[in-house]
């Protein structure tokens, strides 16, 4: 990171942005073709290892490209404030993000996808809800497991007020 002091190593810090951003970019490459899609999100941080748990309908380009290559990126972003200057180039925005990659699988074990929506309704509510193998057998599943990420903010200017 070419700012090193707008990095975030505190893991309660990421965690939060974490439970904030609900919306995850992910980045796939079809054949050298980048696709980007959001997506909701459930996470899991246990020992500073990441996991992320994605749903969506059974079928889709997304399921596609990750059968075809399972390398992905991904990028995600809140607490976005824009502040203004007295010209053009002090004007800015103040945000959180975190971004990183690692490799995706579609879930087809029922016992992990009923984990895996579980883990994803409780990131995006904080509620508790439970899931029938009905359920589950609508809706496909993807794990990533994160082999490397970041997180970055930029604080708003000294000198700003909101
Ligand atoms: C805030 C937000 C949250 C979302 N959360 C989820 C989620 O949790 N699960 C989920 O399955 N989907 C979610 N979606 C919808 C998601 O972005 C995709 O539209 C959907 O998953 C289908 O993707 P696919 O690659 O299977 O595309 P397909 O349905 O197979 O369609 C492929 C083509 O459709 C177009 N397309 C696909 N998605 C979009 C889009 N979002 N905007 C414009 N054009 C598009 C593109 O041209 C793409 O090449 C969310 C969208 C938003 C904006």
């Amino acid at each position: 990171m070419r700012k090193r002091e707008r990095e975030i190593t505190d893991l309660q810090e990421i965690r939060s942005i974490l439970d904030s951003c609900k919306i995850l970019h992910l980045g796939l490459s079809d054949d050298g073709q980048p696709y980007v899609v959001p997506l909701n999100y459930g996470y899991t941080l246990e020992n500073g290892a990441l996991v992320f748990y994605l749903h969506g309908a059974t079928e889709g380009y997304k399921y596609d490209v990750i059968r075809s290559n399972p390398r992905v990126s991904f990028a995600m972003e809140c607490d976005a404030v824009p502040f203004e200057g007295k010209v053009a180039c002090q004007y800015g925005m103040s945000y959180k993000s975190l971004m990183g990659m690692g490799e995706a699988k579609i879930v087809t074990d029922t016992a992990e996808k009923q984990l895996a929506l579980s883990i994803l309704m409780k990131s995006q509510t904080g509620k508790d809800f439970a899931f029938n193998e009905k359920l589950v057998s609508i809706v496909n599943v993807i794990k990533i497991t994160v082999e490397r990420y970041s997180a970055k903010k930029r604080p708003l200017p000294g000198n700003f007020t909101e």
